[in-house]
């Protein structure tokens, strides 16, 4: 059986995320997507509730776990038996980070740990999570960017009405 694991902040999940969500679990026969509980950052949802969105938008995919972390992704990894990380690449910018991410995992886990990428659908390739909270801030409108259940919930944590705000 064929196993990855999805790691990342997911601080809210985008279409993107779901969208790279939605291939892995196609080609792996288990997917675990994991929360990185990141203290070094301060996110707008907890881990519990960033964890509980990613369940609920990928309610519809049977081969999909939904699970959180903390530490290094190659211990967490190996304690699960998993040797295939999935990462997502939209420009050149993500391709310089994720690169020193992946060679530093492949040698801190002796070669047990490879990552693959899964470059971004052409409609989400400008999408992040940080992106949404800034417009969303703003009362601005999200609803190409998250589904509508978890916009609700963005609005919601800048104390904006539960269905978001329309642009004047
Ligand atoms: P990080 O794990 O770096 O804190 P995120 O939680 O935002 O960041 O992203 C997790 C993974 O999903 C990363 O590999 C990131 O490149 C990828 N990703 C984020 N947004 C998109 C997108 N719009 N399309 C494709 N991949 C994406």
């Amino acid at each position: 059986m064929q196993r990855a694991i999805y790691p990342g902040s997911f601080d809210p999940m985008t279409f993107g995320h779901l969208d790279i969500i939605e291939r892995a679990a196609s080609i792996f026969d288990e997917l675990t997507v994991s929360v990185l509980n990141n203290t070094a950052k301060t996110p707008l949802f907890s881990v519990e509730e960033r964890v509980n969105i990613l369940k609920e938008a990928t309610a519809h995919l049977p081969n999909v776990k939904v699970e959180s972390f903390s530490g290094l992704l190659i211990d967490y990894a190996k304690k699960k038996d998993i040797h295939v990380a999935i990462r997502g690449l939209r420009a050149i910018t993500d391709f310089e980070y994720e690169l020193q991410i992946a060679q530093t995992n492949k040698k801190l886990s002796r070669e047990s740990l490879d990552t693959i990428f899964l470059t971004t659908s052409l409609e989400y390739a400008y999408l992040s999570s940080s992106s949404v909270k800034e417009i969303a801030y703003f009362g601005g409108d999200i609803s190409q960017c998250v589904p509508k259940f978890v916009a609700d919930k963005v609005y919601e944590k800048y104390g904006f009405p539960q269905n978001g705000v329309e642009n004047e």
